[in-house]
């Protein structure tokens, strides 16, 4: 099979299924009209699925018996934002928008179910579709794992992409592959300081949640400067306080949460236990008490040496050496593709989309001018379908 080849066959097809997707953005889990139009796709293509996480859709690509299962996995929400574009295939949907690219993923992957559907008697090993909702707000990937989308068959390794500019230096057309750590775990906290109010002349008498929720803030920025081992990237932004309502009144409590993002699992237990041990001692050091809630988000996105350079092989077999550009630094955001590569070998990619609006601006992911440039994504598909092809044909 010449991947290549067969991509270019469907790259009209793809492009016009972005388009399509892109005018029913749908947020979350309630991706109604999205996952029918992947599952109408889907049945035209003969692809057998089912449903998961409420719009999620595992679908599955048979080969013959003996050989490994590849995921490929798409998000398809969208966000909540009003579109100000002015592209004729524009959002229907007052309010929300496709300003991720997360149409381009779900349009890629349609392509891949295509190609490989087609050529499915010549796989020896299976094909495991992941079109996942919700990787925008809680983690769709989660449920989608928990409801058996790395299972029956067992997937043995797992592939995604990210079409955009979320890593500097990957421009237009070009593949960016990390190996190890690439993308933040993401948790978050807040944590209540219960003192005594009463009046701001006579401290005495009272217990002052300000002044202790200040040396309990003080002694966690301290965590990543002193506990954290300084070669490895850990954030800690405490962005929220509240607490007071007049300059002589000391208030009874105070609340302040925050944000923690770490690349390594054992500094992220690391500092959700200190957090917890700092702000309850220094409480208790000055007479107060505080509650304390910690939320575990997604992990961090940490790809197989093996799978990776695997893809590199592949990337190389689609674009030239040039446009393939290894990401030197992680970033801290976050990307809940994480939960599969926690479960199973794999790797995350990008691939570089940079697309000016008509005033020649090129506008940032989450932007309601933002948009992508479909000459890539042929590219996608065919990395995709590549990569399948070494472990299943080759
Ligand atoms: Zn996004
Ligand atoms: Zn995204």
């Amino acid at each position: 099979m010449d991947v290549i080849k067969e991509v270019k066959k469907i790259e009209n097809q793809i492009i016009n299924w972005r388009r399509e997707l892109h005018q029913i953005p749908e947020y979350d889990f309630d991706l109604y009209e999205t996952s029918e139009y992947v599952q109408k796709k889907l049945t035209e293509f003969g692809v057998d699925y089912r449903i998961a996480a409420k719009t999620g859709i595992i679908a599955t690509i048979f080969g013959e018996d003996g050989g490994p299962t590849i995921g490929i996995r798409a998000d398809m929400d969208a966000l909540p934002i009003k579109e100000e574009t002015n592209l004729p295939f524009k959002s229907k949907k007052e309010g929300y928008m496709h300003a991720c690219g997360h149409d381009a993923h779900t349009a890629m992957l349609l392509g891949v179910a295509k190609i490989l559907s087609e050529n499915k008697t010549k796989l020896t090993g299976n094909v495991r579709l992941i079109f996942q909702p919700a990787e925008e707000t809680t983690g769709g990937a989660k449920p989608m794992i928990e409801e058996g989308c790395l299972r029956n068959p067992d997937v043995d390794y797992v592939i995604g992409g990210h079409i955009g500019s979320l890593f500097n230096g990957i421009t237009d057309g070009q593949i960016g592959f990390k190996y190890g750590p690439m993308m933040a775990s993401v948790d978050s906290f807040s944590i209540v300081v219960k003192g005594k109010g009463g009046h701001g002349a006579l401290p005495h008498l009272c217990i002052d949640p300000i002044v202790i929720s200040s040396e309990i803030i003080t002694s966690i920025q301290k965590i990543v400067s002193r506990e954290i081992n300084p070669t490895h990237p850990a954030v800690i932004t405490i962005g929220m306080i509240e607490g007071g309502t007049y300059v002589n009144i000391v208030p009874e409590e105070v609340t302040f949460s925050g944000t923690v993002r770490t690349l390594y699992e054992e500094d992220r237990n690391l500092v959700e236990k200190r957090i917890k041990e700092i702000a309850n001692e220094v409480a208790v050091a000055n007479r107060a008490r505080v509650e304390i809630e910690y939320n575990k988000y997604y992990p961090s996105v940490i790809n197989d040496e093996k799978v990776t350079k695997e893809f590199v092989k592949a990337a190389k077999k689609v674009v030239d050496l040039e446009n393939i550009v290894e990401i030197r630094e992680p970033t801290m955001t976050t990307d809940d593709m994480a939960y599969y590569l926690n479960e199973v070998p794999g790797t995350y990619f990008m691939l570089g989309s940079l697309k000016e609006a008509d005033d020649g601006i090129i506008y940032p992911h989450h932007n309601p001018r933002f948009d992508i440039n479909e000459d890539v994504l042929w590219i996608g598909t065919a990395v995709f379908v590549q990569f399948a092809k070494q472990y299943l044909m080759d």
